[in-house]
């Protein structure tokens, strides 16, 4: 029969990184489709579990034997397949296949399906009108995805809500990208400077400098463009946060906050920046910090929800229950199954929650994450600007845009 699983096998492949991940390849009797899966630096402590123990050669073992339990199986029945992956796997984390080989296996089934229909993978996906998503680009980088002495915060990235069309809204964020490369470097002739991860700028500055820099270069394109360019911050502070002391620990600014003076902090930098979109400014634990802070820039800045809710379903409506988030992070390997990740956009947008589809900081060329946000209606993408494997989710959009002559969403806070 059309559409019918007749194997399923993956490979190891190397992430943007240059680490190990995975590949997975789907056969019916007319089409192979594959699907990789990229891997984070900055992982939640309530994602599921990239790999099982024994890393990704002990995932693709697992593929060998879930390749039995798939065959027979219809690549057009997701759902089926996806309780299939959690049935065999039968732990809450994906503690066995793991989480990478999980959503691997469940978007190779998608795309067989697609091509199958020879439909896109959006289309696929989809249940209603598409509409493009504004690139959320990271600019200039820190944390974890930094070497060295870097800034405390994670990502600062921009948004440039104000564009008509996908391709001005990505030359928007290049450009951005390069006038931050010009002031810096015009600022401090004797230094070089490199990317980060996910192909941001690392550089010498403090918090207050990148967002100065930032609010520079992008209030300069917008001037050239006549866009309206946002800007935002994923802080990552999870990563800062230390328990037992219960401080945020700045390590080059070299000082410590409690929850309260973060708070503080927090929303000065909204207030001086005009910062529209704010990641992570508490740690993954804190629903009531969050709360707080959503309280206080309802309506003008998205309050977004990363380690704190996983793309997970049951999190997520924790954080609704408290008022904690008016944006979420979605992305597929943190919960492992496509059918888990519309569940959770789904449940995100009927409750005026924007979700915003997100690569990982080690990507590979897959694409598949441009149409996951296409097809599940998430008004933003994060995905960086430089570096082949953002550009080819950037690219992939751009086509989508010339092919199918579709239009950008509605941007978050209008009622355009
Ligand atoms: C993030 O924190 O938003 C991110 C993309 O980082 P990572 O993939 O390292 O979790
Ligand atoms: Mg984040």
């Amino acid at each position: 029969m059309t559409g019918t699983i007749r194997k399923v096998n993956a490979q190891k492949i190397l992430d943007s990184r240059g680490n190990a991940t995975i590949e997975v390849r789907v056969y019916t009797k007319d089409v192979v489709a594959s699907a990789c899966a990229p891997s984070g630096a900055s992982v939640g402590r309530f994602e599921v579990r990239a790999f099982p123990e024994g890393g990704v050669d002990a995932s693709i073992e697992m593929v060998n034997k879930i390749s039995s339990k798939l065959k027979g199986l219809n690549v057009e029945e997701q759902n089926v397949v996806d309780s299939v992956i959690h049935e065999f796997d039968g732990t809450k984390q994906f503690e066995k296949l793991g989480g990478n080989a999980a959503i691997a296996t469940s978007i190779a089934v998608a795309k067989a399906a697609a091509l199958e229909k020879n439909v896109r993978l959006c289309e696929h996906i989809a249940d209603g009108r598409l509409r493009l998503p504004f690139p959320l680009s990271n600019i200039i980088g820190g944390g974890v995805h930094t070497k060295g002495d870097s800034i405390d915060f994670q990502e600062f990235l921009v948004v440039p809500l104000g564009a008509k069309k996908f391709r001005d809204a990505a030359v928007a964020n290049v450009m951005v990208h390069k006038e931050v490369a010009r002031i810096l470097t015009s600022q401090r002739p004797h230094y070089v400077f490199g990317r980060n991860d996910e192909g941001a700028w690392a550089a010498p500055l403090t918090i207050k400098e990148a967002l100065e820099v930032l609010s520079n270069a992008a209030q300069k394109v917008e001037g050239e463009l006549g866009i309206e360019v946002k800007i935002g911050v994923d802080a990552a502070a999870s990563e800062l946060w230390i328990e037992n002391e219960k401080v945020y620990v700045y390590r080059k600014e070299k000082c410590k906050k409690s929850t309260s003076q973060q708070l503080d902090y927090v929303l000065s930098l909204i207030e001086e920046y005009d910062i529209f979109y704010f990641e992570d400014p508490f740690g993954e634990e804190d629903f009531e910090a969050f709360a707080k802070l959503n309280k206080n820039v309802s309506g003008r800045c998205l309050v977004t929800g990363d380690d704190l809710t996983v793309t997970n379903k049951e999190r997520l409506k924790t954080a609704l229950e408290r008022g904690s988030v008016s944006s979420i992070i979605v992305k597929p390997n943190q919960v492992g199954t496509l059918t888990d990740v519309k569940e959770t956009v789904t449940l995100a947008l009927s409750n005026n929650v924007v979700p915003v589809a997100s690569h990982r900081s080690g990507e590979t060329c897959d694409s598949a994450l441009a149409h996951i946000a296409v097809g599940l209606k998430c008004p933003i993408i994060k995905i960086g600007i430089m570096g082949s494997e953002r550009m080819a989710k950037i690219n992939e959009l751009i086509r989508l845009e010339d092919e199918m002559g579709l239009r950008m969403a509605k941007p978050p806070f209008s009622d355009s």
